[in-house]
């Protein structure tokens, strides 16, 4: 096996306020003949925001899916999706348009994969099992923090499982950056997808994974972050644009390097109490100090200036049963475990050790 990996990133970025206007174009030479849709799967809050769903250039056959995001992305929606499609229009579709959060972002990529790959998404957790390439598509992000607009993975809840598709195929073939699309975020949402960028950091910057690589994108991504959740008086436009520029460089970031200890246990909060990622990560680096000092001191200022408040106790009517369940999907994560606590990793975190931090989160 090779020693470095041959990392993917979508080839094509639109970046600028109203870069959305430019969708025709983009998408113009993309068409396969007049009967060939665009899909467009939208995050279902964006219904009623006009200032999107009427500057898509539909026409033709084009349609829109509206993706309800209230839960995270399951294999099975996509599935069902993907079924629907194909039932209407068979291999006829000219590509996937993802309009959305993190949650959009992944459910377009995996639809784009299962229209070309057989059986269920589930099928395809884990890494590089995709067969075939996915037909074209197209990510743009409407929150901004998850890095899931650059990334090779796509992130699903499946029946055993939360763990992403992760291959070459999966990074969209384009990428369109408008910084007016999260304008009107509101403050807590805007919060916890944006402290995933700040966590990604974190892990990455301190983690044994480190390289100049992985290191130039993300202190730069974590410099923005400081920049609009500590430095900024008055959240304001240019903190759209820095914001949004920081989730796609911390998305690079960590193609070459891992994440830590707070996904590995997000990820379990996640699985078994369906928490969103972004607050489970900022639930669980609200309990470890410990693995990482400065960040945690870091994040308490964030937390204070933003005037946010984490729930509280949200394990506490948790049995032992659960508590096994979720220490299971967090050391199932092993590369993360490893790259936050070193080689020897399983000296130092195991069901005990994770239980009593569930225990106080
Ligand atoms: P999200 O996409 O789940 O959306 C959160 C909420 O914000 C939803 O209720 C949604 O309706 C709403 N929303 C979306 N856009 C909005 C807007 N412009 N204004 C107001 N509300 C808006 O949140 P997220 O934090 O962006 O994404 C979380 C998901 O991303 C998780 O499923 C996680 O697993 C995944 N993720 C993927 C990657 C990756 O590399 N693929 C990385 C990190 C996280
Ligand atoms: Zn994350």
């Amino acid at each position: 096996m090779s020693k470095f990996r041959n990392i993917p990133l979508p080839p094509r970025l639109i970046y600028g306020r109203g870069a959305l206007n430019q969708l025709d174009c983009v998408l113009s030479s993309h068409r396969k003949n007049r009967h060939s849709p665009f899909i467009y799967i939208l995050d279902h809050c964006l219904k009623h925001k006009k200032n999107i769903s009427e500057k898509l250039p539909l026409d033709g056959n084009d349609l829109i899916v509206y993706a309800d995001t209230t839960l995270e992305p399951k294999t099975k929606q996509v599935d069902d999706i993907r079924d629907r499609l194909k039932s209407a229009f068979r291999d006829n579709i000219s590509g996937i348009i993802g309009i959305g959060g993190g949650s959009v972002m992944d459910i377009a990529k995996a639809v784009a994969l299962m229209l070309t790959n057989k059986g269920s998404s589930a099928d395809y957790q884990g890494w590089d099992l995709i067969q075939n390439p996915a037909i074209y598509k197209v990510g743009i992000p409407t929150l901004s923090g998850t890095g899931a607009e650059v990334s090779r993975t796509c992130v699903l809840m499946g029946p055993e499982k939360k763990l992403g598709i992760n291959s070459d195929h999966t990074p969209f073939d384009q990428i369109i950056l408008d910084p007016d699309l999260i304008a009107d975020v509101p403050r807590e949402q805007r919060f916890y997808t944006g402290m995933d960028c700040y966590i990604h950091c974190i892990e990455s910057l301190n983690g044994s994974y480190i390289n100049a690589f992985s290191r130039t994108h993300g202190e730069k991504a974590l410099a923005l972050c400081r920049e609009v959740f500590l430095d900024c008086e008055d959240w304001n436009p240019e903190c759209d644009e820095k914001l949004m520029m920081a989730s796609y460089l911390g998305g690079i970031s960590i193609a070459t390097s891992h994440l830590g200890v707070v996904h590995a246990l997000s990820y379990g909060l996640s699985y078994l109490l369906g928490i969103k990622h972004g607050e489970g990560n900022c639930n669980v680096l609200d309990h470890i100090e410990k693995y990482y000092p400065e960040g945690y001191a870091e994040f308490q200022l964030m937390l204070e200036k933003n005037n946010i408040q984490l729930r509280k106790n949200i394990c506490k009517d948790l049995g032992d049963k659960d508590f096994e369940t979720m220490s299971k999907v967090a050391l199932g994560l092993e590369p993360l475990c490893e790259n936050a606590l070193g080689k020897n990793w399983k000296d130092e975190i195991n069901p005990q050790v994770i239980k009593k931090i569930y225990q106080e989160i």
